[in-house]
């Protein structure tokens, strides 16, 4: 069975914990690079992304992240997650890890919508998701390798590039567990590789 890693410097780690456990998995937090050393895959939360950033660079993790992702290990960001794994931010400088072909906006649904619930039609899924999004980025470019998932209203919010996962919306705040399962079959699959 893989172990997964969940990011844990910030942001809302325990949730993807528990549903993760809930689906009968070995989880694993992660604080430094050794214990990032021990995992088939990582989820890396939603939160704020500067903070995220400004903290893996503290605890010197970016470059084992850069490293262990680069050479194929499964990753899955939400929100803050999936711009901390983005190659930029429209209008900004912050730590990212360049991990993913993709420019995000931050913020982008704008005050009105701070938060709210879609149900969102996503690729590789029969019935609809019941999508919380807080605060949330959308996916302003896209680089030729990477499969947009899931958008709202034309706006990528859940991409896929080879082994890296992202979704701007936070499926461990719902009880639906079909996304975290597509990742632990995303682990499962390059496991057997
Ligand atoms: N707004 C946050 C950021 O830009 C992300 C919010 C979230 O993760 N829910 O980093």
């Amino acid at each position: 069975m893989p172990t997964i890693g969940i990011f844990a410097l910030q942001g809302d780690f325990r949730e993807h914990n528990k549903v993760l456990g809930g689906l009968g998995m070995e989880t694993v937090d992660v604080r430094t690079p050794g214990q990032l050393d021990g995992v088939d895959g990582l989820v890396i939360p939603g939160g704020e992304s500067t903070t995220i950033g400004k903290l893996a660079d503290r605890f010197g993790l970016v470059e084992p992240l850069r490293e262990r992702i680069g050479s194929g290990m499964p990753v899955f960001g939400t929100c803050a997650g999936l711009i901390f794994l983005s190659s930029g931010v429209t209008g900004g400088e912050q730590q990212l890890l360049g991990v993913l072909d993709v420019v995000v906006q931050r913020n982008a649904f704008g005050r009105q919508n701070e938060s709210f619930e879609a149900a969102l039609d996503i690729e590789g899924l029969d019935e609809p998701f019941d999508a919380v999004f807080i605060r949330a980025p959308w996916v302003e470019k896209v680089g030729s390798g990477v499969d947009v998932l899931a958008t709202v209203d034309d706006h990528p919010v859940m991409v896929r590039q080879g082994s890296v996962l992202g979704a701007s919306f936070h499926p461990e705040l719902t009880d639906d567990t079909r996304i975290h399962q597509k990742f632990v079959d995303m682990i499962e699959e390059g496991l057997e590789e």
